[in-house]
């Protein structure tokens, strides 16, 4: 059994390691997992002046549970990326998909190896999406987003990466 601590640095070091995503997905990826984006839940914490709804939905207070990816918009992201690579499941809150990460997807084939990347894009995306909303009220539509994880996926493997067979058989 894990502690939930003990659960958190296990979980942030297989989503980590072994992962083809960028340096500043990674980034994201590594700071959600450790609780570490400023969403508005931890700056109410810290006793900052901020509305607590979510900026992308805009109907429930942020958390990072609930923006990875139990709001409605990153759910349908999250829920497509997911279908798009042959994994019909919903998409889980961050602390479950974290979970996954650690007991069903850590291996080094290339089905979990393009499963742990995704999911740190995601984080990235959904992450820039909800600043580019709150800092520079520009909001793009699910499929937008969706489409331009893909395009972002494709352009980290090189022809003799483990994930190319893998995404030659997706449609994209
Ligand atoms: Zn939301």
């Amino acid at each position: 059994m894990y502690t939930v601590r003990g659960h958190t640095k296990v979980a942030r070091r297989r989503l980590i390691c072994n992962n083809l995503g960028a340096p500043k997905w990674l980034f994201i990826g590594f700071l959600a997992a450790d609780k570490r984006l400023y969403t508005r839940d931890w700056l109410i914490q810290w006793k900052m002046q901020v509305d607590p709804i979510c900026p992308l939905c805009e109907q429930v207070p942020e958390t990072i549970n609930h923006l990875f990816f139990k709001c409605k918009v990153s759910a349908e992201v999250w829920g497509r990326i997911l279908w798009w690579q042959g994994l019909l499941r919903q998409p889980e809150e961050w602390q479950r998909e974290l979970i996954w990460c650690t007991s069903k997807h850590n291996s080094k084939n290339s089905t979990d190896l393009l499963y742990r990347t995704t999911l740190v894009a995601a984080n990235y995306y959904v992450w820039r999406e909800r600043n580019q909303v709150v800092f520079q009220h520009k909001r793009s539509c699910g499929d937008a987003i969706v489409r331009l994880i893909i395009q972002a996926i494709f352009t980290r493997t090189t022809p003799t990466s483990k994930m190319q067979g893998k995404l030659a058989k997706l449609n994209w």
